[in-house]
């Protein structure tokens, strides 16, 4: 922790721009970076017990897909269906991680971060996270304020299995383990997704869509077969399906590709240029908004040379 309080401190440092990084597993850079990447390895984990709960203390540079492998073989169940999302534990609640009908807001307890402005720690409840789709305080008030440095995870010993999600579903609730939900998971994810490690990509590139029911409605008699779930302002519309409409799927700008089988992973194939990729996702953005009106905005985090940007602000600036 002294260590990163230094790289804030260190008077030659001081007027550059910082970015705190995990895994880089959500980042794109724009352009190359003028300012101090610092990398969070934190270690350590325990455990402590009660009638009801295991509360798991994560320091936040461990590593995501291995606590979830590690709680699960140990027995303390509720990780599994986000089994495999790469990442460090700090930077699972930036934007409140999530897959198979389950989010990081489901099991948290608290985060502890380092206030940039007086470097002391401090520990907020889940509820002060306020956790939404993607989303949570560390996008808006806390923004560029706040290192996460540890993670309390609240895993209940009346463990319910959440298999409502697509291969889940095979399974019967009062049968199934979460080691085999975790196994399934695994398996879906790997034969799905393509591996980062041989095909950079950062995961699904943009967020469903949330509608309001009234444009849901016109959309879904313009498009019968469209596919949505309800949000808690409207309706969630998958971002996949609606790419993949577009006939974008196999898509190539540059080294640039829309992913053949999954239509919301941009990868490269080797030689892609950030410029390839984010001119594929204007493409892709724009084709959308032409054929149904409506507007993807980007999960995976954008940085040009000094700060955040966006792809709106880079296609404006064009
Ligand atoms: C193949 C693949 C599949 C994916 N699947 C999913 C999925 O199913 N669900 C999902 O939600 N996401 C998914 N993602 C996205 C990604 O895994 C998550 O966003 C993950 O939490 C990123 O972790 P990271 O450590 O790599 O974060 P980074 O990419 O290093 O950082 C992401 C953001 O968090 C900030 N940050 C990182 N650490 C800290 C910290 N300690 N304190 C303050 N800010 C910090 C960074 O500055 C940056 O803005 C996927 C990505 C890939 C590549």
């Amino acid at each position: 922790m002294q260590d990163i309080i230094d790289v804030y401190q260190k008077p030659e440092w001081l007027a550059l721009p910082k970015i705190m990084l995990g895994k880089g597993s959500n980042m794109l850079f724009t352009q190359h970076y003028k300012g101090v990447v610092i990398i969070n390895r934190l270690q350590g984990k325990s455990v402590i017990e009660n009638e009801d709960n295991w509360h798991l203390h994560i320091a936040a540079g461990e590593d995501w897909p291995q606590l979830v492998n590690w709680a699960t073989e140990q027995g303390y169940p509720g990780l599994e269906n986000l089994a495999l999302i790469p990442g460090c534990a700090g930077s699972a609640p930036i934007q409140n991680i999530g897959a198979y009908g389950v989010e990081l807001k489901d099991v948290c307890d608290y985060v502890d971060i380092l206030l940039l402005e007086t470097m002391q720690v401090a520990r907020l409840t889940a509820e002060q996270c306020a956790f939404g789709y993607r989303d949570s305080i560390f996008k808006h008030q806390l923004y560029q304020k706040a290192i996460v440095v540890a993670l309390g995870l609240k895993l209940r010993k009346s463990w319910q299995p959440n298999i409502e999600y697509g291969p889940l579903r095979s399974f019967t609730a009062t049968h199934v383990t979460a080691k085999q939900i975790f196994d399934r998971v695994c398996e879906v994810r790997t034969e799905k997704l393509p591996d980062p490690d041989i095909s950079g990509n950062a995961g699904s590139f943009f967020k469903n869509p949330i509608v309001s029911n009234s444009q849901f409605a016109q959309l879904k008699e313009r498009f019968p077969d469209l596919v949505a779930f309800p949000a808690q302002e409207g309706m969630k519309l998958a971002a996949g399906w609606l790419i993949d409409q577009c006939g974008l799927k196999g898509t190539c700008l540059g080294g640039a590709l829309v992913h053949p089988n999954q239509a919301l992973v941009l990868v490269n194939n080797g030689k892609a240029t950030a410029n390839d990729v984010v001119q594929l996702a204007g493409k892709v953005r724009a084709t959308v908004m032409e054929k149904f009106g409506v507007s993807l905005e980007h999960e995976v985090r954008f940085m040009d040379a000094t700060q955040e940007t966006y792809l709106t602000s880079i296609v404006e600036a064009r």
